[in-house]
């Protein structure tokens, strides 16, 4: 294995700039790893070797003309296949957008584009990012490569194993409900929820569209904050991008320090019903920020508990009305089209193969939520239980710089444990689901693993709106403090451990890389 692929993202770019690694080199390095592990792992959908060594070269010969190059310029990137990206296939992890080539790039990724990062590909996801597991995927699930029997998370499990086993050292989510937080806990990686409207949306498939919310996942709390400053800011072309200054991640997390903050601990989220290995490492991980000089405080935030419902029926809402453009007209799928149906048998035809059962499941919950006479009572009664939530976060951000909690209730679980029982995976997001409700930053930080099953534990920084800074304060004081107990950052251990795999040349079936 390549030392490189070890390397943070903030070191590649500091070889590649300084001419001690090429950026060809970094990217078939990391186009190896995949074609050696990928056939396990399945974090991509779609991989672009060649494209991925024209863009490398494109570095490599800007840094040759002298010409100065951005903090991230040549760094290998994974991108999540929500992201409509020009010359490639997105699918959304759906089959009824097989094939689909967009003609235009998302905001986003025209921005990383622009910053000289060097796509790798397309990762793996929940169908239309539906899910906690990436089992929802129309392509077959991804594999957690701390132990490939188990989920990767979801939505974003493509981009979160890629991170964790080496194929990628950054990559781009988006979350919805937790679908960046869940799988960076889940995997031992880092992934933030900007505050709603500082990434662009414009060119991310929608979901639901005053939830969605672009973001950056990486190894570091470092690296990651380099990839949000790549990617944030005001866009025209999304009408609810905010137009205010990035706050400063990057100095944030350089800064690392939480003297004086004040971190409430939210009472609702824990205890009962969470895995014992998960409340250790949290207490252990509040211990640490204590001892680094932060005054740890409880905080109730009561509404808490409406959050999963609340979501539950707006978020299948804006779905059944978001997915309404998927006609076999305009994109993707057309089956059934025989001269002689109707447009609407084609339609239904295509939407009945081509969308898979969580989808449809949502689908119909979300008509029937917004249907003439159910309305106040359904999606009505769920915007109010969202103010309250958002006033729960007002209240306590009066006396708290910022709340923590688990990001998930347990760790990875098995591949099939919950694909019968939908509240059971909807339960995933328990913690993650009031940021998305209330807008706020909120970001997943790895702190150790669970003594019961040697699994990743998160814990997750909640920050208010535009205070995006805070949440990788607290994450980088937090990684610096465990570094010691854990040797580096957590995935550490994953290559540490495959290493001495190698060593002696064996590999476990159904055991981690
Ligand atoms: N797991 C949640 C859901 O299924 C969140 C998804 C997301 O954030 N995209 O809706």
């Amino acid at each position: 294995m390549s030392d490189l692929l070890r390397r943070t993202a903030a070191d590649l770019a500091g070889l590649i700039a300084a001419g001690e690694a090429s950026a060809r080199e970094v990217a078939q390095a990391h186009l190896d790893r995949i074609a050696a592990v990928d056939g396990e792992v399945k974090a991509f959908l779609h991989v672009d070797a060649e494209r991925a060594l024209a863009a490398a070269d494109a570095v490599d010969a800007r840094r040759a003309a002298g010409d100065e190059l951005g903090p991230l310029a040549g760094v290998p990137l994974a991108v999540k296949d929500i992201f409509c990206m020009t010359g490639a296939p997105t699918t959304a992890g759906s089959r009824i957008l097989e094939g689909w080539h967009p003609p235009y790039n998302a905001t986003v990724t025209r921005r990383v584009l622009d910053a000289g990062l060097v796509v790798l590909g397309k990762t793996n996801l929940d169908e239309f990012a539906m899910g906690s597991s990436t089992e929802n995927s129309g392509y077959g699930p991804t594999h957690n490569p701390w132990d490939l029997e188990r989920i990767p998370g979801g939505s974003g499990g493509g981009s979160a194993a890629a991170l964790a086993a080496f194929e990628a050292p950054l990559a781009l989510g988006t979350d919805t409900g937790g679908s960046i937080r869940q799988p960076a806990s889940v995997t031992g990686t880092v992934g933030v929820k900007p505050t709603y409207g500082g990434t662009s949306r414009y060119g991310v498939i929608a979901m639901a569209s005053s939830l969605d919310q672009p973001g950056p996942c990486g190894r570091t709390v470092l690296d990651t904050a380099l990839l949000h400053q790549a990617i944030a800011g005001w866009d025209p072309m999304d009408s609810t991008s905010i137009d205010a200054p990035v706050p400063d991640v990057v100095a944030a997390a350089r800064r690392a320090d939480v003297a004086g903050m004040r971190i409430g601990v939210v009472k609702e989220l824990g205890g009962e019903g969470y895995a014992p290995g998960v409340e250790l490492r949290f207490r252990e991980a509040l211990d640490a920020l204590e001892q680094l000089g932060a005054e740890i405080v409880e905080v109730s935030c009561p509404n808490f508990r409406y959050a999963l419902g609340a979501y539950y029926l707006i978020m299948p809402s804006e779905v059944s009305s978001n997915l309404a453009r998927f006609d076999a007209m305009r994109y993707g799928l057309r089956i059934g089209d025989d001269g002689s149906s109707s447009a609407e048998e084609v339609m239904a035809r295509t939407r009945g193969a081509g969308f898979g059962a969580e989808v449809k499941r949502r689908i119909i919950i979300g008509t029937y939520a917004l249907s003439s006479g159910y309305y106040d009572a359904y999606y009505g009664s769920a915007q109010k239980a969202r103010t309250l939530i958002a006033r729960d976060f007002e209240a306590a951000f009066a006396s708290v710089d910022v709340l923590v909690s688990p990001s998930t209730p347990t760790t990875a679980f098995r591949i099939g444990e919950r694909t019968d029982d939908p509240l059971a995976m909807y339960a995933a997001d328990l913690c993650t689901i009031p940021s998305n409700m209330a807008g706020n930053a909120s970001g997943s930080f790895p702190c150790g693993l669970a003594p019961e099953d040697g699994l990743p534990v998160g814990f997750q920084v909640m920050a208010p709106v535009l205070a995006d800074d805070r949440v990788y304060r607290v994450g980088a004081a937090l990684e610096g403090a465990l570094a010691s107990r854990w040797g580096g950052v957590l995935t550490d251990q994953l290559w540490t451990r495959e290493s001495s795999a190698r060593e002696i040349g064996a590999r476990e079936s159904g055991g981690t890389l």
